[in-house]
């Protein structure tokens, strides 16, 4: 457990089964979720091998400044602990021989080849996390205790997870104090989780209709819905004394956690009267309808928030019965709002990403509290100079690297090994909100243009490209798709590819153009939500500079507006020329996007949040 601590997990007790809104929903989340845990649970594993060997070795000693003979490559462990022996130095091998020769290099024969450690031993390029010193601290801690329905990588199903954990990690490193609590699922791994315990049972009020008559009772700590766990959170943090700073709740399953806040009978703003309660909204496409008596699962009635100044869903006004919006109850009763990147903001506010909930935020007390802001990565996991995932390392400075992962994923999976052809990859969820008409074409398109295609993916949607891999590209060695979910392939294709393809219908904010950028991977991306604001292309930027406001970034990847063919192929098209007809160009946009990659990092977007809840407490 990374960034809770023992009354954190104690809450999480507070609710033994996974809450859903359906029990149908809950059944196969919690099988996901099972299956995900153990698939990380294995990989956990790999890396935590793989780290222990990283941390008997140390960094190759590589100097990037003087001696001439390490600029110029010639590094080693080896001749540097020769030369502190006194004995004289052999000369140490180029760096590309360095990582070539501890590579166990792969067959497709061999099945999953990414489930065991690529090399005999690893060889990180740069000092191990932390030794560049602490981060730096910020003047006045916070004590924030996140809500969630995820958290990575226990118990994540998306990006939530992912950003949750990351924003808990960056804060706890700037010196604030942070908890997290979500449900108890019963698939959580106990024996992973350090320190889990059981603090403490406590009444909870749940309420229910009986005829016709709302009736408050209570009952022990078991619970099945997010409605149940939001108000049992609440009394978990009274009930234990708790005075928190900020709530910083997510989604639609913890929307209730602000209205109850505020204005439940049950008081607790009075209670905890310092706290302020921060909302994150990660995607506007679930907002948690929700019938009056459902709601009563809170202990509270549905009716007190059925208006339209409140949490009515306005659609279903003359219904019978109306309903409630969960996430417009949140937006209305939180001091803050957020979602996750600026554009993405801008379209929910002016275009049509949030449907109906467009005039909730444009209503004038909504409008003034309601911000973007960006995602981060973490960027010590995701680090192509100390992935020991990778059968090779490399940085913006020794790029070596990066052609002996390529090499080594082309004869994995099977396909052509050759270091010219343009590797096109695609690392996402197959559903249509990742544009699964596009990535079929460019399918079709890449190989036209004389590249290779990877895909690593699972979802819904997938039925097209399995069509693809099954029957059109069955025999094309310069094809290869995976429906499975892998962290460990994920790592060692962001490393092999030359461009990765996120042509997305709508993007919240999108984690894996920051990945690929980090890793010298040139994104082609179509320019929607955050994708737009982490993404500027090489050809056209002075049009999207003037968009960008100012800030300082330089042209990073290839992009385009239209959802046809022939508008990805204005991107793709240009990419895979630049990559084939301007190598030197290449390698120099390679090098600059992995050397600009540490405004990705999830430190840079704690700081907007840590400058938000300061913001909220002088309220
Ligand atoms: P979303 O949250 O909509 O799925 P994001 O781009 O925000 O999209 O985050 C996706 C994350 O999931 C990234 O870390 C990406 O590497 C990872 N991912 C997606 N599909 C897979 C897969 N099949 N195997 C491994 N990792 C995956």
């Amino acid at each position: 457990m990374l960034a809770s601590s023992q009354q954190s997990m104690a809450a999480a007790a507070c609710a033994r089964r996974p809450a859903s809104q359906a029990e149908a929903t809950k059944t196969s989340k919690a099988a996901d979720l099972a299956a995900e845990v153990e698939r990380l649970k294995a990989e956990n594993e790999a890396l935590r091998a793989a780290l222990a060997g990283y941390q008997q070795c140390g960094p190759a000693e590589v100097s990037l400044e003087a001696p001439a003979a390490a600029a110029a490559g010639e590094v080693g462990a080896e001749g540097a602990a020769a030369a502190a022996a006194g004995a004289p130095a052999k000369p140490a091998l180029p760096l590309a021989q360095q990582l070539e020769q501890g590579i166990q290099w792969p067959s497709p024969d061999e099945g999953s080849f990414w489930e065991r450690p690529p090399r005999a031993a690893p060889l990180p390029l740069a000092p191990p996390p932390g030794a560049a010193g602490a981060a730096q601290r910020d003047p006045r801690s916070v004590q924030v205790v996140h809500i969630t329905a995820e958290m990575a990588p226990h118990a994540k199903v998306g990006g939530l997870g992912d950003v949750v954990t990351g924003l808990a990690k960056a804060c706890l490193a700037r010196g604030h104090n942070v908890e997290i609590m979500l449900p108890y699922y019963e698939c959580l791994p106990n024996d992973a989780i350090e320190d889990l315990r059981h603090e403490r049972d406590f009444e909870c009020p749940k309420g229910k209709t009986w005829d016709g008559l709302f009736q408050a009772g209570s009952l022990r700590t078991q619970a099945e819905a997010y409605l149940y766990f939001s108000r049992a959170c609440l009394e978990y943090l009274r009930q234990s004394g708790r005075q928190p700073d900020v709530l910083h709740v997510h989604e639609w399953q913890a929307s209730a956690v602000p209205m109850l806040f505020w204005d439940a009978p049950a008081r607790f703003a009075q209670d905890m009267p310092r706290t302020r309660v921060v909302m994150t909204i990660h995607n506007f496409d679930s907002s948690g309808e929700c019938r009056q008596d459902e709601f009563s699962a809170t202990g509270v009635s549905g009716e007190l928030f059925s208006t339209i100044d409140k949490a009515l869903d306005e659609r279903t006004i003359g219904h019978n019965p109306e309903r409630l919006c969960l996430l417009k109850g949140g937006i209305v009763y939180s001091n803050a709002v957020t979602t996750v990147s600026p554009n993405y903001a801008n379209e929910t506010l002016n275009g049509g990403a949030a449907g109906w909930l467009k005039s909730t935020l444009a209503a004038p007390g909504v409008a003034v509290k309601y911000s973007g802001v960006l995602n981060g990565i973490d960027t010590t996991f995701w680090d192509p100079q100390i992935d020991p995932f990778l059968p090779a390392c490399y940085g913006p400075q020794q790029q070596e690297g990066k052609a002996l992962c390529k090499r080594f994923l082309q004869m994995g999976l099977g396909m052509t090994v050759d270091p010219d052809k343009p590797l096109v990859a695609v690392i996402s969820r197959l559903v249509p909100q990742k544009g699964i008409h596009l990535i079929e074409h460019a399918v079709h398109r890449t190989i036209e243009m004389g590249g290779q295609f990877v895909v690593l993916g699972t979802g819904h949607a997938d039925s097209g490209l399995r069509n693809l891999a099954g029957g059109h590209f069955r025999d094309n060695p310069d094809v290869q798709m995976r429906f499975m979910y892998s962290e460990a392939l994920a790592h060692q294709i962001y490393a092999a590819a030359d461009m990765l393809l996120v042509p997305s219908m709508f993007e919240p904010c999108g984690l894996t153009q920051m990945i690929a950028l980090r890793y010298g991977t040139v994104p082609v991306v179509r320019s929607t939500g955050g994708l737009a604001d982490t993404v500027k292309d090489v050809d056209n930027y002075q049009a999207s500079r003037a968009a960008c406001q100012g800030n300082d970034m330089q042209p990073n990847g290839y992009v385009f507006d239209g959802i046809d063919a022939g508008s990805l192929n204005s991107a793709l098209d240009r990419a895979i020329a630049a990559y084939k007809g301007k190598p030197e160009e290449w390698a120099a946009l390679r090098g600059r996007i992995m050397a600009d990659a540490s405004r990705w990092s999830w430190d840079v977007a704690a700081g907007s949040y840590v400058d938000l809840y300061n913001k909220v407490l002088s309220i």
